[in-house]
């Protein structure tokens, strides 16, 4: 269970404070002259009393402190309300969600929870009877989540008025909520942005760039990514509000509050635009119709203008907080209010106002915008009173439609479990046997973390004409989250959509995602009926490394890493900082290498007390497979290094074997950070920190100043040349942030791979890096229209050149992300070489590609060489949101010696 209120004890059913305790909280209620709301006559703390001002009101915003000692006094004063703390975000907040319903049902939520609990898996209910039962006794629970982006600042300030509303009204809305619904708010879904923001926009208050100008991520990895995060669950905030939603609470409904630019409509409001996923249940997206619908009703009602619906977002994508819970059978849904600045309001003339999306041409009366806002001022308060609005509406329709909705989320499940029996896939089966064993393990994580069900063959048997073990992994179609599943399981086939000028309509985000094309994780899909006894898995064990010691009877004398699983970099990295000198198989007759049972390229580690530590604490963690060697052997000569760090002893005792190794030497990696926040920045600091890969941040100041020559490699994300020269312009935030690399930096790059650094570029850095270093390299989908060569997100196939240093340990045929990215031409006689090539036919694995026959062939990573150092272009993301697991070893690669 997740971590309870560590104020005081929170577990279910819940116990209600003693009445002394509630008494005081009485007291300083009163004390702060507030009006005694309606839950048995308790006293409700309102949002302005507690904050010094309005929620909403001009140039205020409140911090996560706050907000949650708000949600703690209304916990505190009303019977209406429970407060939780689901655990600790990222920074160390506390994630908070409030459980708003009738005092009846807040005494008593855990029934209330396991008929959602049933009725989200009715394989729990033996008959109709019972079914029936489970749809007229519970109520719908339906999550409302706040601020996932935190500059879109309203919401949070919403869900302080909603509960406030919720917790001390007395009128019949407010009444038929409570009694026919259970709200599970989450006041922000990134409470650490919260703060961020805050902090940020005071700071920012009365300069030109008030409510703008940033300097760093409002999440320490993801950014606005945070909400691209809910299939692969790399942040703690994803994994804490997953298992809430999937394990514990099934929603019936979920809304996720979003802001949207300053100059269109006011609002959009559901339903969506095309397409539409194929793995959504009709009846899901029909509900999306209806709250739609009532949410526009009930603003038109309040004499609300510009609302938009059916344009813009469209329903496609998986890995967004209203699109995996749509695979969850829950009716999930957004609306995107017009921004401010943070929250200093925007002035728009009639002039100002534009469209030009999707369903949206132009900023005219039409079906689907039947009452268009006229300009003039817009406020943060206009966004909360249209969000609250929209979230009364739900929580209305929710109590009114109670039967119908609790009923279609029966029939979903119940349909989502026939279907899968009925029809193939039958499901889907993950040897244990794997190049990258550690790997096919987190694939099966992330799915069971997403409330996939998982199960392990308890004796052997076969599959598509392939026999598998006991104890593999099946996940049998037929379960309530079956959508979920098929779609990341499945390659998706992104439809071609062309706007009437023959180009390419963007898609709402990428356009395919299958998992164990990105994770490098092989998979069978069983396409007969799976007969095979099975046992439902509670946990999943990733297989524990282990050390073989089969030819070793004493005490080993090395041992050696064969490289496969990207774990090893954990344990190289490990050994590194531990002061292990590990070094690697260069060069050795085939007989002599046979002869000690060492490959080319495989690391060899020497044994000792440091390297017995570093195995004692990662191994049981890590899939990496280590093998012990005896003193008899042959063995390894490491020679001494003409340049570099001189290390320690090495494994080799005896010189002139035959067999060299070379020590690898630790690097020194600087990952660039620029002023203008990057996410891919973000990301590839998760992802070098979660394979323990030691790295420094330097930003503009230390390339300038050439500092960056005290580092090896120089990493930059994939961030846009204008950015990387210039930066932040004047005015646009604070003078220490300011500028880009300019000048300076252009030549201190230059001069850093000149005399012998690495230059590993990702994505749109590559552009710069060609540019800056004027590299014989050529960009050969610059400047298409997309009208011939289209590829927003989607996975490719392509080819690796072995005998790369780049290529070490890396399969002959990868999947690569591709996002927009680049495929390249060497133009330049014997400079450079070409590591990774997309496929020459039919490239596409995943999503949607157009005009494919413009990088058939082409190079996808090359290493360039550049005076004494040398240029890595990796034309595609290799690290793609913290999800492309099976091409990190690229990356890491170009991280080690
Ligand atoms: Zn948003």
């Amino acid at each position: 269970m997740p971590r309870m209120n560590r104020e005081r004890d929170r577990s279910f059913p819940p116990r209600r404070l003693p009445g002394g305790a509630r008494s005081v909280a009485v007291a300083v209620a009163l004390a702060a002259g507030l009006t005694a709301g309606a839950s048995g006559g308790e006293p409700v703390p309102s949002p302005e009393s507690h904050l010094g001002f309005r929620p909403g009101a001009d140039y205020r915003l409140a911090t996560w402190g706050d907000v949650a000692s708000y949600f703690g006094k209304v916990d505190r004063a009303s019977e209406r309300v429970l407060v939780r703390t689901l655990g600790e975000t990222t920074e160390g907040r506390p994630y908070l969600v409030a459980f708003v319903s009738s005092p009846e049902t807040i005494r008593d939520l855990e029934r209330y929870r396991s008929f959602q609990e049933t009725l989200a898996d009715p394989r729990k209910l033996p008959n109709a009877e019972a079914e029936r039962k489970a749809v007229a006794g519970g109520k719908p629970v339906v999550a409302i989540t706040c601020s996932i982006h935190s500059s879109e600042t309203a919401s949070t300030l919403m869900a302080m008025e909603l509960v406030h509303g919720l917790a001390s009204g007395v009128d019949p809305q407010t009444r038929e909520i409570l009694d026919g619904t259970i709200l599970m708010l989450v006041p922000s879904a990134n409470p650490d942005g919260v703060d961020k923001v805050a902090r940020w926009y005071e700071r920012s208050k009365g300069h030109p760039w008030e409510g703008a100008g940033m300097p760093e991520l409002y999440h320490k990895y993801a950014g606005h990514d945070t909400n691209r995060d809910w299939f692969m669950l790399n942040l703690k905030e994803t994994r804490l509000l997953s298992r809430l939603l999937y394990k514990e609470w099934f929603p019936t409904l979920l809304y996720d509050v979003h802001q949207m630019g300053s100059r269109g409509a006011r609002i959009f409001v559901p339903p969506f635009y095309d397409p539409v996923n194929p793995n959504l249940d009709p009846r899901l997206s029909q509900g999306i119709f209806l709250i739609g619908a009532h949410m526009a009703n009930d603003l038109a009602a309040a004499g609300k203008k510009g609302v938009l619906y059916g344009a813009q977002y469209d329903n496609w994508w998986n890995g967004g907080n209203r699109t995996t819970p749509q695979r969850h059978n829950i009716i999930a849904v957004l609306t995107e209010a017009a921004s401010v600045k943070m929250a200093t309001p925007v002035f728009l003339d009639k002039e100002d106002l534009k469209a030009g999306a999707r369903g949206f041409p132009d900023h005219r009366r039409a079906v689907n915008f039947v009452d268009p806002w006229p300009g003039g001022w817009w406020r943060l308060r206009d966004i909360v009173d249209d969000e609250l609005i929209c979230a009364r509406s739900l929580l209305t329709l929710a109590a009114r439609y109670r039967e119908s909705f609790q009923t279609n989320l029966l029939a979903m499940a119940r349909d989502a479990v026939r279907v899968g029996t009925e029809a193939p896939p039958y499901g889907w089966v993950v040897p244990r046997e794997q190049r990258d064993p550690g790997e096919a393990a987190a694939l099966v994580r992330v799915l069971h973390d997403s409330g996939v069900e998982v199960r392990r063959s308890l004796e052997p048997f076969e599959v598509s004409g392939v026999r598998f073990p006991a104890g593999t992994w099946v996940f049998p179609a037929a379960q309530p989250y079956r959508a979920h599943l098929k779609d990341m399981m499945e390659r998706q086939n992104y439809p071609t959509r062309l706007s009437a000028n023959g180009k390419a309509e963007a898609p709402y985000d990428v356009t395919g995602w299958t998992l164990p094309l990105q994770m490098g994780v092989r998979v069978v899909e069983a396409t007969e009926p799976l007969r095979v006894k099975t046992e439902k898995v509670d946990r999943v064990a990733a297989p524990a490394g282990e050390i073989d010691r089969d030819d070793v009877s004493g005490e080993p004398a090395f041992y050696s890493i064969e490289e496969t699983a990207n774990d090893d970099f954990i344990v190289l990295n490990a050994l590194q900082a531990a002061g292990v000198n590990v070094s690697r198989v260069v060069a050795g007759d085939r007989e002599r290498l046979e002869g000690a049972e060492l490959s080319l390229g495989e690391l060899v580690v020497p044994a000792g007390a440091k390297t017995r530590a570093v195995f004692d604490q990662w191994l049981p963690k890590v899939s990496t497979r280590v093998e012990a060697h005896g003193p008899a052997e042959e063995r390894v000569a490491t020679p001494d290094r003409p340049h570099g760090q001189p290390g320690p002893a090495s494994p080799a005792t005896v010189p002139h074997t035959g067999i060299r190794t070379d020590p690898i030497r630790p690097v020194r990696v600087a990952v660039y950070q620029p002023w203008v926040p990057s996410i891919d920045e973000g990301w590839t600091r998760l992802v070098l920190e979660n394979f323990k890969f030691p790295y420094t941040t330097v930003h503009n100041a230390e390339v300038r100043s050439g500092a960056i020559r005290s580092f090896d490699v120089l990493l930059i994300p994939s961030v846009e040349t204008k950015t990387l020269k210039d930066g932040y312009g004047e005015d646009e935030t604070e003078p220490a942030y300011v500028g880009g690399l300019g000048p300076e930096g252009e030549a201190e790059v230059r001069r850093f791979v000149r005399e012998g650094g690495r230059l590993v570029c990702l994505d749109a850095s590559c552009d710069y890096a060609i540019e800056t270093l004027n590299l014989p390299v050529r960009d050969v989908l610059k400047g298409l229209p997309t009208s011939v060569f289209y590829g927003p997100g989607s996975i490719l196939r392509a080819s690796v050149t072995g005998g790369h240093e780049l290529a070490r340990g890396v399969p002959d045929e990868v999947f690569v992300y591709f996002d927009g990215s680049r495929a390249f031409e060497l133009t330049g006689q014997g400079q450079g070489r070409v590591v990774v090539s997309y496929a020459r036919s039919d490239p596409l694995e995943s999503g949607w590609l157009l005009g494919p026959a413009k990088l058939e062939g082409k190079a996808a990573l090359v290493d360039i060489p550049f005076g004494r150092g040398s240029v890595v272009l990796f034309g595609f993301p290799p690290q793609h949101r913290g999800q492309t697991h099976g091409t990190y070893r690229l990356l890491f690669n170009a991280l080690v010696d």
